[in-house]
């Protein structure tokens, strides 16, 4: 057996063999969704039945699922199951309204761990590593998403959970870390602790694994990550709505996520209009679960933005592959008519080596004009040369000004001045007049 693959069989599919795949999983599961008060109107009122889906491009005849969809029906309203036949429910932090809930059976929790277990197993994991998870635990997905998903791979799991980063590097080195899941940002405050603490991480641990993910993050970030702490960093997404983590993931060649799809159909849609976007361009993901008993989706608009990338993957996995997500369609920041993501900042940031990891833009009114100021850390603050300062600043004005089109007042502070985030990082504040 080729031992690069978890799962073989379904790894490594065929498209054709996906596809015949996709297509009966998506019969059963919409025929599923009909014991869903919420899925059997919805076909009522459109007046589409189970028996309508007959290929996967009659997919297109049932409407999307969004995020509103899951706040109205709140708490259980979308579940296709009895609530008795349940076993967890996550909810997301509902800063915005009613909270979502996402209920599984037993069966769901078993599939989603053979995802992750996939997952970490395709970028080299194998029992005998130590798998230290520095998510949250509890209602975020990415504390027992892992958890289970390292465990069922057979690996020795530390439950960290999150902050508390001199405990975090204690068990680093007494337990014998070798793979860390981490967001991308906390990943970068653990090396500075690390270096407060006179630690070396390619001398004094056996990290050499990084999964990260949560929050979007440039090329340049995961270059800075892997050459700070001597290992591989591997990107992974996921969200609540479709479980948690083990959505998409990277393979060992690093050259975009495979999204699984002996459990998601994948659409990538143009947030406007909704018509499929042409092949390679961005737009929104669109993903309906397949595999689902507790609470089935069906073409759930995600809100991330991303393409899918062309061409085959040399690790002879099928499963189509996403690019990075530029973020969420709410992220993007509009300034004097121009379309920005934060990741496009930060992108630049992370090219020069005099700054480190923290930034945080934000947006004001000044003068009845909206502008762009970008705080950004540096690594050591040389005050004494402020002719070298003032050149930085208008080098990465200037480099900005490239990217994104227009001109933000940049800013460089010294490390500790940026407020820190426990969780995924804030890195917009807006405080624009709303006219
Ligand atoms: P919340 O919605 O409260 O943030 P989730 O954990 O469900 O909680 O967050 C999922 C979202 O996080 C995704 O929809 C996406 O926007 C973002 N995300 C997750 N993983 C990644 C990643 N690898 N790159 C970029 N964004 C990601
Ligand atoms: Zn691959």
């Amino acid at each position: 057996m080729d031992n690069r693959y978890f799962n073989p069989e379904f790894e490594t599919m065929t498209r054709p063999q996906i596809e015949r795949l996709q297509l009966e999983r998506l019969q059963a599961t919409v025929r599923h969704c009909m014991n869903s008060p919420f899925y059997k109107r919805r076909f009522a009122e459109n007046g589409i039945s189970p028996d309508d889906i007959k290929s996967l491009d009659d997919l297109k005849k049932i409407p999307f699922t969004t995020k509103a969809d899951l706040r109205e029906t709140y708490p259980f309203g979308i579940a296709s199951v009895p609530l008795e036949k349940c076993v967890r429910l996550h909810s997301s932090s509902g800063t915005t309204g009613n909270p979502t809930v996402i209920l599984h059976t037993q069966k769901d929790l078993d599939q989603w761990a053979n995802a992750v277990a996939r997952c970490l197993w395709m970028v080299g994991l194998r029992p005998g590593d130590v798998f230290q998870n520095s998510s949250g635990y509890g209602m975020f997905t990415g504390g027992l998403g892992f958890q289970y998903g390292a465990e069922r791979l057979g690996m020795l799991t530390v439950p960290a959970a999150a902050g508390n980063t001199l405990r975090q590097l204690k068990f680093i080195k007494d337990f014998g870390t070798t793979a860390l899941h981490a967001i991308p940002s906390y990943a970068s405050r653990l090396f500075e602790v690390m270096q407060q603490e006179g630690i070396d991480p390619r001398r004094d641990t056996k990290l050499r694994t990084l999964v990260i993910g949560a929050e979007p993050h440039s090329e340049e970030t995961r270059r800075r990550i892997e050459d700070m702490l001597g290992v591989k960093a591997y990107n992974s997404f996921g969200m609540s709505e479709m479980c948690g983590p083990g959505v998409a993931f990277e393979c060992p060649e690093q050259n975009g996520l495979h999204i699984w799809e002996d459990y998601y159909i994948v659409e990538i849609v143009d947030p406007e209009t909704l018509e499929p976007v042409p092949d390679g361009e961005l737009g929104e993901l669109v993903l309906t679960t397949i595999n689902r008993e507790a609470m089935p989706l069906l073409r759930y608009r995600t809100r991330d933005l991303t393409r899918i990338l062309p061409g085959e993957c040399p690790c002879g996995r099928h499963h189509i592959r996403l690019d990075r997500m530029q973020g969420r369609s709410d992220d993007m920041i509009i300034l004097k008519g121009v379309n920005i993501f934060p990741i496009q900042i930060e992108k630049i940031l992370m090219q020069f080596s005099e700054l480190s990891s923290d930034y945080l833009i934000t947006l004001d009114t000044l003068a009845d004009n909206d502008a762009m100021t970008v705080d950004v850390e540096m690594k050591q603050m040389a005050v004494d040369d402020f002719r070298v300062l003032a050149n930085l600043e208008k080098e990465i004005t200037r480099r900005l000004h490239d990217e994104i089109l227009v001109t933000p007042r940049v800013r460089l502070v010294s490390k500790g001045t940026l407020p820190q985030s426990e969780g995924k990082a804030v890195r917009v504040k807006d405080l624009r007049k709303k006219f």
